[in-house]
């Protein structure tokens, strides 16, 4: 707050709602007006521009966009997405609307990552006749603390940024995302924040308003909330741990079946095929940035092998435990984590490639991968040969080259969507060439 604005109640001021789409770049972008005239502009939207979508992170746009200064689209909203948050201290209300790119007609935009996700999940209806339950878990790090050292995973390390919890518990719960925990973690100044399961779409949402509602929080205290892949070259990584588990039609439980292995039902081990066979293509989208690779190496807990495990935090899909107390219903608990991904990308996007990976293995009828419990890099190169474990690209050039060899991935995107999303990464390529590891990680930390 400036020396001009304090003191001034917040009632005197225009209290503004923002349409936002979050994008391809993982990034929360959109326009503002007086929430005052919300009705008008809930149908309505506000104005978009399609080569919005050729930004790299840094802001330089990739040349190569299919669109140049051509064209107009909408942000139009969708009303049950609202977050507002009204707790925090010394600001206006916090006040914002998810929306899908149209165009003026308000027909969903091609390249629309929002409307991807709404589609893939009309096709697991129609096609595996599935509903699909997720949950997304986030860590971050808090930068520019300055306070005294505490072990991982301690009340003291929590108790060190407080009242930084509770206000945040206190926003998300305003925002309507059901969170969870906050919970200390392993890294320097790490946090997670979970959230609880609902539907796809609206867990996505949730995934991309934590990030904003954390970073609006720790810029209250003077720090900085970072999602990026890696804060410091040798430090932990931040995962973004996307949960999913599927029910019929009639809202019953499919995923859990105790009579097979890892207890996964036939059509979830089916997805788990699909996404497997799909993966080394899929990092391309939800492990999108240059240092994502850092974080996606062995032994990080997160994620450097197609694999599939039982309670297995170097697995990539790791199937998650249950809890047996009594009153539990091991069915209703049941569900598949996907460690692969961070909060470079799109969590619109992460989750439609993961639900559109598994669809091609249900559809196909594939056969559930072995279960890999223990770290895969400990396998001889033949046994991970037999087992269809591979390594995951080490690089986001890598993961790209993948992704166009990948003919079933590449085929589930508009031509321009493809053109824009490959141009954009090469560009974020080329503007950090040369950076050394701490650099890359402070570079990305300016944005994420
Ligand atoms: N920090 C790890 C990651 O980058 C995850 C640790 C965990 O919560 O299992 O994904
Ligand atoms: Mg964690």
């Amino acid at each position: 707050m400036t020396e001009t604005t304090k003191g001034k109640a917040h009632a005197d001021f225009t209290e503004l709602a923002t349409f936002v789409t979050t994008d391809i770049a993982g990034i929360t972008r959109g326009r503002s007006f007086a929430a005052k005239v919300i009705d008008d502009y809930l149908r309505k939207g506000v104005g978009w521009v399609p080569a919005n979508l050729a930004l790299t992170p840094f802001d330089q746009i990739a040349e190569a966009n299919p669109w140049g200064s051509a064209g107009d689209l909408r942000l139009m909203p969708d009303p049950k997405s609202q977050a507002r948050v009204t707790c925090l201290p010394d600001v206006t209300p916090l006040n914002f609307y998810h929306a899908d790119i149209t165009d003026l007609s308000g027909h969903p935009w091609d390249c629309c990552v929002r409307s991807f996700l709404k589609r893939t999940l009309d096709a697991f209806e129609r096609e595996a006749g599935l509903r699909v339950i997720a949950a997304v878990e986030q860590e971050f790090q808090l930068l520019g603390v300055g306070w005294p050292e505490a072990p991982s995973f301690s009340l003291r390390a929590q108790r060190r940024a407080d009242p930084f919890g509770p206000l945040l518990m206190r926003a998300l719960e305003e925002a309507g995302v059901e969170p969870e925990m906050f919970l200390p973690e392993y890294g320097k100044d790490q946090f997670e924040i979970t959230c609880r399961a609902t539907d796809a779409l609206t867990a996505a949402d949730r995934g991309a308003t934590i990030r904003v509602i954390a970073r609006e929080v720790a810029s209250l205290f003077g720090w900085q909330a970072s999602f990026a892949p890696k804060t410091s070259a040798n430090g932990v990584g931040n995962g973004v741990h996307l949960h999913v588990s599927f029910t019929d039609l009639e809202g019953n439980p499919v995923t859990f079946d105790a009579s097979r292995p890892g207890r996964l039902s036939e059509v979830a081990g089916s997805f788990a095929a699909g996404v497997i066979r799909h993966l080394p293509a899929l990092v391309a989208f939800t492990a999108p940035s240059v240092l994502s690779y850092m974080r996606l190496v062995p032994h990080h807990w997160s994620a450097a092998y197609t694999c599939l495990g039982e309670k297995n935090r170097e697995a990539t899909l790791r199937i998650c435990p249950t809890l047996d107390l009594p009153g539990s219903n091991p069915a209703r608990q049941f569900n598949m984590e996907y460690r692969a991904a961070d909060a470079c990308a799109s969590p619109h996007l992460s989750l439609a490639v993961l639900l559109k990976a598994g669809l091609e293995g249900i559809k196909a009828g594939l056969e559930q991968p072995p279960l890999i419990n223990s770290d895969p890099s400990g396998f001889s190169m033949e046994d991970q040969q037999r087992l269809g474990i591979r390594r995951l690209p080490s690089s986001l050039a890598g993961a790209l080259d993948t992704l166009a060899e990948d003919k079933t991935v590449t085929g589930w995107f508009a031509e321009d969507f493809l053109d824009c999303y490959v141009a954009m990464k090469r560009k974020e390529i080329e503007i950090v060439e040369g950076l050394s590891p701490d650099e890359l990680c402070a570079r990305y930390a300016t944005v994420y």
